[in-house]
């Protein structure tokens, strides 16, 4: 903020050195990566698809279903560990190189936006000096918003899929309101956000950058300034005290600092990590014959002249519980049967007596279809070994049996199950309730029929 309390329009010079090169190339593969991989299949299913009309995740050619909260949370979590590892090393390398507001902001709508603006003026205010609609500010909105619609398509992508997307861009908004409520809300936002908001977004409204006091400590990688080297630091180069430091003052680091920050001041929570302030300075330490590295990655012990530790507490604590996670999800994967069965006690009466007297228990099952492909399930009842009761004893009535699951989907079914009233002993009788799909999937589940109390006596 000015010290009037208005807005301190932040209007960073590019810096072109060599971390910028190397935060470009990332940066274009990235943006390719998110436009492409909503048309990208594996095994036949999109690598990245959050279906959310039908409860479905798939990632990397595998199906989350509702039933997997369990793998799920494996996957969550293992995401959020990894998050703090990398955190652990190297700081707020996330921040700098692969967030997607960093991302988008510096080298597609920044870019942009210095063209159709004149380029980097110098001048903070800017924004303010320049009506807001002029020609050229116009050119600008419209450019921004032409490309937060093509964000935000591409975002809906990953939650409704391509052809869903391809069939509702040629129909009309009528026919799927809430996708185009959520375009018109996103693009609403991305637009916002890159145009008049930019920065603030790390400095007010992510939270990451305030988990930061948290999730690194002192061997963390920073982008740190070496105040060591560069204090006292003295205005120009003419003239030096042979006693100054190597920091000429010249605000080179401060002017390219997308956040607004002076580096030297330390390590702050508004710094991304974006490296601009160690190419501005690296160009300064050239032009200057001194060393690069003025400003460098590094880290708070280090700078302090301590020595390298990898092992810490929080390096070797985080991959323990990665492992157990990742473990765990390829077990759960690799055991995980290709059908979930529930069953179910029917609604309303516990049993019926039929009129030739057998009893009768409604029970209701539900199959999710693990394949990618349709199956038919077919369910038998046993378990009566060991008692007076034949196979022929038992009649299972079902509208469908097999019931035919299509890939991927859930089916509810009703089924009654009729058995001799001798065949009750207080009150239940177990059985066990075999399900198949004939392609090797067998599945047996215990369940109790429920019966008169006095069993075969009347
Ligand atoms: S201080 Fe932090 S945010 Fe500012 S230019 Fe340097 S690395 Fe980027
Ligand atoms: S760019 Fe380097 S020399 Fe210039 S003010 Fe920043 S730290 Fe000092």
């Amino acid at each position: 903020m000015n010290e009037d309390g208005s807005r301190r329009w932040i209007r960073p010079k590019p810096s072109h050195g060599a971390w910028w090169h190397r935060r470009r190339v990332v940066a274009y593969a990235l943006m390719a990566l998110f436009f492409i991989a909503p048309h990208l299949r594996l095994f036949g299913k999109p690598i990245f698809l959050m279906d959310l009309p039908h409860r479905q995740f798939t990632l990397m050619g595998y199906t989350f279903l509702p039933t997997d909260t369990l793998l799920f949370m494996f996957v969550l979590g293992s995401g959020v560990i990894g998050i703090f590892l990398l955190t652990a090393f190297f700081g707020r390398a996330w921040c700098g190189w692969a967030c997607p507001q960093t991302v988008y902001l510096e080298f597609l709508f920044r870019p942009i936006g210095r063209w159709f603006d004149g380029g980097y003026t110098g001048s903070r205010n800017l924004d303010k000096q320049h009506a807001w609609f002029t020609p050229r500010r116009i050119g600008k909105y419209i450019t921004f918003f032409l490309l937060s619609l093509f964000v935000s398509h591409t975002l809906l992508a990953f939650f409704v899929g391509t052809e869903n997307l391809y069939h509702w861009v040629l129909t009309s908004p009528s026919q799927h309101p809430s996708a185009f409520f959520f375009v018109v809300v996103f693009t609403g936002i991305v637009w916002f956000n890159f145009t008049y908001f930019r920065e603030q977004t790390c400095l007010i409204v992510c939270p990451y950058g305030r988990w930061q006091s948290a999730l690194i400590d002192r061997q963390s990688v920073i982008v740190a300034y070496d105040a060591t080297r560069g204090e006292p630091r003295a205005h120009g180069v003419a003239h030096r005290d042979p006693a100054a430091g190597d920091c000429i003052d010249c605000g080179a680091c401060v002017q390219t600092c997308p956040t607004g920050i002076d580096i030297r001041n330390g390590l702050q929570m508004e710094c991304v990590h974006c490296t601009q302030c160690i190419d501005a300075c690296d160009d300064v330490m050239t032009r200057i014959n001194k060393p690069t590295g003025l400003i460098r990655y590094s880290s708070q012990d280090a700078m302090a002249g301590q020595p390298r530790k990898l092992l810490r507490p929080r390096t070797v604590l985080y991959p323990l519980v990665l492992v157990v996670l990742l473990t765990s999800l390829v077990t759960a994967l690799v055991t995980k049967a290709p059908a979930d069965v529930t069953v179910l006690r029917g609604l309303g009466a516990p049993f019926t007596e039929e009129a030739d007297g057998r009893i009768a228990n409604q029970i209701r099952i539900k199959i999710t279809n693990r394949r990618g492909t349709s199956e038919q399930y077919t369910m038998t009842v046993s378990g009566l070994a060991g008692t007076d009761l034949k196979p022929q004893d038992i009649t299972v009535v079902a509208p469908e049996n097999p019931l035919v699951v299509a890939g991927g989907a859930t089916r509810l079914t009703s089924v009654f199950i009729l058995l001799p009233r001798s065949a009750f002993t207080a009150g239940e009788r177990h059985v066990d309730l075999v399900f198949t799909d004939g392609r090797g999937y067998a599945e047996t589940d215990g369940y109790r029929l429920l019966g008169p109390a006095t069993g075969g006596a009347r």
